[in-house]
């Protein structure tokens, strides 16, 4: 008989798990918390070749229409002129197009809107979940692909919290027809890095709103990691009603006089190219955690993806990491023995995550060390050289499959 899964968390671990479980002769739905497709959500994405291996098995080609090609890394200074350059192999993507490309390899009957876990059972014979609106399944597996407020990670591993790193990522993006002209001819098709003292701003285009990457049709996207301590975080994360929204507040309800600071900021600190860019977009900001669990398989339920481990934004490799983790499950439980696959599954993924999450964080230090005195970071502010951030930018795919290598997942491709 067919074995049902059933896949919490209706984003890009999510759908490659249930699309590479199906491969593996499952039944896989997933359940969606969102009401509506979340197609026109989520901005840039870095990807690596890892990433790109796991696509193909997904039955996704990843051709040029599923990302753009920066040939050249350089860094601005603060008027706007080139202090370093080099060659680049780097490919972007959007959130939106993999989604909309992982989206299209699942019947529409089995990818679920509107249904946010609250609960999980689970016996010798199966594991049912219950939704808030009361219905329930059942299935053989349950795999907790569910993001970083995991419903699923909630429930085995309560004690397990995002830990705030002391800095948040700035969010912009803009229609390629809004850059303005200069600034479209000097940065627009180059992966671009600023340093303001202490902060770290990255801009690099990506496919336009329907994941177009037709020249004229794309978008710019920026990233700013700046410091704020806690205080300053919560009061960013403050609507104008006085409503605190920890661990993030939707870009809807950030207040005016948050917007108007760091737009200011932005004309007093970036390279006027950027400056330009920044003024001109929808801005938001996403604080960054770091997450690592302690366990990844508990009974027939698994954690995947940002639900297991986080890793900071500086590596490029959120997707990628669920990627890796949905293949290596997907295999591991693809045989009748899934006890002892899902331990497999957990002894590969877990040094993996966590390997992962200490490039990540490496990258990110000199970020999380502005908060200490001057002192104490000095060892941190390696990471900030121009030199050595532009050579960890070429080698990140690199560093990703020494990983990989050493945590013995190529023998999963
Ligand atoms: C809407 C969205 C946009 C994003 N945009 C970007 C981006 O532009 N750039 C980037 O680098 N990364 C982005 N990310 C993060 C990136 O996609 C992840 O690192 C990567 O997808 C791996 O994460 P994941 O699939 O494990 O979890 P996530 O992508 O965080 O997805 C978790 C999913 O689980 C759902 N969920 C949560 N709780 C429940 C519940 N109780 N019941 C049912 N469903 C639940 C959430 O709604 C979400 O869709 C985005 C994530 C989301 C959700």
């Amino acid at each position: 008989m067919t074995r049902r899964a059933l896949v919490i968390g209706g984003s890009l671990g999510g759908l490659l798990a249930a699309n590479l479980l199906r491969r593996s002769g499952w039944d896989a739905l997933v359940f969606e918390r969102n009401g509506e497709d979340l197609t026109g959500r989520g901005v840039g994405l870095g990807t690596h070749p890892q990433l790109t291996a796991v696509l193909r098995r997904a039955g996704i080609a990843f051709d040029e229409t599923m990302g753009i090609k920066v040939p050249r890394v350089v860094c601005l200074d603060r008027t706007g002129k080139i202090m370093i350059e080099q060659p680049s192999a780097r490919t972007m993507t959007s959130w939106s197009r993999l989604y909309r490309a992982l989206r299209s390899t699942l019947p529409a009957r089995d990818y679920r809107l509107g249904k946010k876990l609250r609960r999980i059972e689970q016996d010798a014979d199966g594991v049912s979940a219950t939704f808030e609106d009361d219905s329930r399944e059942r299935g053989d597996l349950l795999v907790g692909a569910d993001g970083i407020r995991s419903t699923v990670r909630e429930q085995f591993l309560p004690r397990v919290q995002p830990v705030y790193a002391g800095y948040v990522a700035w969010r912009a993006v803009l229609d390629e027809a809004r850059v303005p002209r200069e600034a479209h001819r000097d940065i627009f098709e180059l992966y671009t890095f600023c340093l303001p003292e202490g902060e770290q701003l990255l801009g690099y285009p990506v496919p336009g709103h329907d994941g177009d990457t037709v020249a004229g049709r794309r978008r710019y996207n920026i990233v700013w990691y700046r410091p704020a301590d806690s205080v300053a975080l919560d009061d960013m994360c403050t609507d104008a009603s006085g409503r605190l929204h920890s661990g993030g507040i939707a870009p809807s309800l950030i207040r005016d006089a948050v917007l108007a600071a760091v737009k200011a900021d932005a004309e007093a600190l970036l390279a006027p190219q950027l400056a330009e860019i920044f003024l001109r977009s929808e801005i938001f900001f996403q604080p960054i955690f770091d997450l690592e669990s302690p366990a990844l398989a508990f009974g027939r339920v698994a954690l995947i993806g940002d639900a297991a481990f986080v890793v900071r934004p500086h590596v490029g490799a959120g997707a990628t990491k669920a990627a890796l983790d949905a293949m290596v499950l997907a295999d591991c439980v693809g045989g009748r023995d899934m006890a002892g696959g899902l331990g497999r599954f957990e002894s590969v993924q877990l040094p993996f995550g966590r390997d992962m999450v200490a490039l990540s964080r490496q990258q990110g230090a000199y970020l999380s060390a502005q908060l200490k005195p001057v002192a104490q970071r000095r060892g941190d502010e390696w990471h900030r050289d121009v030199a050595a951030l532009l050579y960890a930018h070429g080698t990140r795919s690199d560093q990703i499959g020494e990983i990989v290598a050493a945590r013995g997942l190529d023998a999963y491709f």
